[in-house]
């Protein structure tokens, strides 16, 4: 373990972040990272618990206890190898995941958590700074095509594994280039898209074949999701082009809000807002970016996307953001005996947040309002819980300003007939349907067809995506070969 008693000696130490002017002023990464010496304190207040409540919570069961111990011990190199062993994108995770595992810390109960996330993103920043992420292509090959359809951390996770065992793997993406929700979606500010670029170069390296701008299959009539593809392959045609077809589509389809004023112009889904940003921090030029400058912005949807709408429209100069939750504002403070090692239900204030925001809770839309067709207010009621039930508290109707409507209250399912042209069963989210477990784990219904990553489980989290693309790997390489050496 770190140090017998460093979990009496040292506080935890939170990461820091740049001023808010400043950040404010670009779309850069923000987060100043713990130093070696603070992440090395910090892996110091390890317990190295008897039962590691941390690697329980990791959904992708991180080896917690060993890097904390080896990164205190400045064994960084090893600290590396025991992260990649559960983890191919650390700098992903130690960037934008919440952190389920610091939940879960024993010193969590009634301390501060081990700062596990800052120490993971120190490790692997380190990692390649020293030039010790290096590509692992297979030392033998095996003659077998598997199609990875979507360039998420699922597809992505699956194919690194895949051509490590010598597959032959080649990744669809209908957009211009790889990453998924990573890419178009997630703000630069949060992770920049050069930690994707990176691994794809490692990837390439490794025999996988990236093709961009490929739809496989069709998304339906009038679809809103992101897609740039030039070219659409379809799904008969990679069944019989390919051995496997791993479906890592991500669910795409935004939640609506179909109340009266709906379609008038202003009101947009937060993935029609937020990937137009992203292309414009590399570089392209887009006709009629959706702007929030000098606009009354209401963010409708109180999760991580609406956060990321409210840091955007902040950075554009938006001259209000207000932020709609239809649930009351959850207590400051969790109840630690009852929640732990669970995620505990309390008020999360992103840095987004912290940039400028005004946040309604139990607040529901009734209506949107506007003149010449465009949107200017939102009509609003307050709300209560009684018995599970909403219930809308008469006189309490309002009209909020709004030049700019963002819809971001989560999304429905996978675009279905993606999973349709496959023959794909779903279940009854509208998922595609595979199980997790055992033998034909991650196989759907149709034949060397197989899913995983928010397609399977529906809209999740990047660590769950990583998780699922790894296992899946696994699953893919036991039906092609028999046996397989890739980890559970
Ligand atoms: C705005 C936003 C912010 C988020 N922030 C966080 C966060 O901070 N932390 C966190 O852990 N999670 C976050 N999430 C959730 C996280 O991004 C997703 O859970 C994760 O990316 C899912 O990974 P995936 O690989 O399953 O799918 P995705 O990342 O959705 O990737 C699917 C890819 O498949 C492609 N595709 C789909 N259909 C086809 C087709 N027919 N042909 C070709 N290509 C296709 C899509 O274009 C897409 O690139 C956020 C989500 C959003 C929307
Ligand atoms: S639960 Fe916390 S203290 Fe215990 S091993 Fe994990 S990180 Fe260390």
């Amino acid at each position: 373990m770190g140090k017998v008693t460093g979990f009496m000696e040292y506080e935890r130490l939170e990461e820091g972040y740049e001023p808010v002017p400043a950040r404010l002023k670009n779309y850069k990464e923000f987060v100043i990272a713990l130093s070696s010496d603070q992440a090395k304190q910090q892996g110091a207040r390890c317990m190295d618990c008897g039962t590691p409540f941390c690697n329980n919570g990791c959904p992708v069961n991180n080896i917690i206890p060993d890097f904390n111990d080896l990164v205190y011990r400045g064994d960084w190199q090893n600290a590396i190898t025991v992260l990649h062993s559960t983890n191919n994108f650390p700098e992903f995770t130690g960037r934008i995941c919440p952190a389920p595992c610091e939940a879960a810390c024993t010193l969590n109960v009634n301390d501060d958590a081990v700062g596990i996330k800052s120490i993971e993103h120190a490790i692997i920043d380190r990692a390649w700074l020293e030039g010790w992420v290096k590509p692992q292509p297979a030392a033998v090959k095996t003659g077998k095509r598997v199609a990875v359809v979507g360039s998420g951390p699922a597809g992505l996770a699956a194919a690194q594994q895949l051509a490590r065992v010598g597959h032959e793997v080649t990744v669809f993406e209908k957009n211009d280039r790889v990453g998924g929700l990573l890419r178009y979606g997630i703000p630069d500010f949060k992770m920049e898209k050069s930690h994707i670029d990176r691994r794809v170069q490692q990837m390439e390296a490794e025999g996988v074949v990236f093709r961009t701008g490929v739809l496989v299959a069709s998304l339906g009539e009038g679809s809103k999701v992101t897609n740039w593809a030039k070219e659409t392959v379809g799904a008969e045609e990679l069944k019989a082009q390919f051995d496997v077809v791993l479906l890592c589509g991500g669910a795409e389809q935004s939640r609506d809000l179909p109340v009266p004023g709906r379609d008038l112009a202003g009101i947009h889904f937060a993935m029609e807002f937020l990937p137009q940003q992203n292309k414009v921090n590399a570089g392209d030029k887009l006709k009629g970016q959706l702007r929030a400058e000098g606009k009354h912005v209401i963010v409708i949807g109180g999760g991580d996307t609406g956060s990321d709408c409210v840091g955007t429209s902040n950075r554009h100069g938006a001259k209000s953001v207000t932020q709609f939750e239809l649930m009351p504002r959850p207590p400051e403070e969790e109840d630690r005996p009852l929640t732990w090692p669970y995620w505990p239900y309390k008020l999360r204030t992103s840095s987004s947040h912290e940039e400028g925001c005004e946040r309604e809770f139990a607040i529901a839309t009734k209506e949107f309002i506007g003149e010449k067709g465009k949107v200017t207010g939102v009509k609003t009621v307050r709300v209560e819980w009684q018995g599970g039930k909403m219930v809308e508290v008469p006189g309490s109707e309002q009209v909020l300003k709004a030049d700019l409507v963002l819809l971001a209250m989560g999304f429905v399912s996978p675009v279905s007939p993606v999973l349709e042209a496959f023959g794909v069963g779903k279940d009854a989210r509208g998922n595609a349907k595979a199980s997790t477990e055992a033998q034909g784990a991650y196989a759907t219904n149709i034949d060397k067809v197989f899913a995983a990553g928010d397609m399977r489980r529906g809209q999740s989290l990047v660590v769950w995506a990583i998780r699922e693309g790894r296992q899946a790997a696994r699953a893919v390489d036991e039906y092609l070969m028999g046996s397989s050496v890739l980890p559970r």
